[in-house]
C-alpha cells in the first residue's frame, strides 16, 4: 500500500503520511519544530489576553 503524499503544513513538500514518516504530517523535525514553536507563542498569546473559560458541563443526568 502507498502511503498519501501530503503537503507539509509548514513549506508544502509532498510528504508521505505513513508510519515511516515520525514528522508526519511535516517533512522534517525542523519544519515539526518551527510549526510547533509558533503555534504555541500564539496559543500563549491568546491565553494571555482573554482569561475567560467556560466550566465544562456536567454529564446529563437520565
Ligand atoms: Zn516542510
Amino acid at each position: 500500500m502507498k502511503p498519501r503524499l501530503v503537503p507539509c503544513p509548514k513549506c508544502g513538500t509532498l510528504t508521505p503520511f505513513s508510519p515511516d514518516n515520525p514528522y508526519r504530517p511535516f517533512c522534517s523535525a525542523r519544519c515539526r519544530t518551527d510549526d510547533l514553536a509558533s503555534w504555541a507563542e500564539e496559543k500563549y498569546r491568546i491565553e494571555g489576553s482573554d482569561a475567560s473559560e467556560e466550566p465544562p458541563l456536567p454529564p446529563p443526568l437520565d
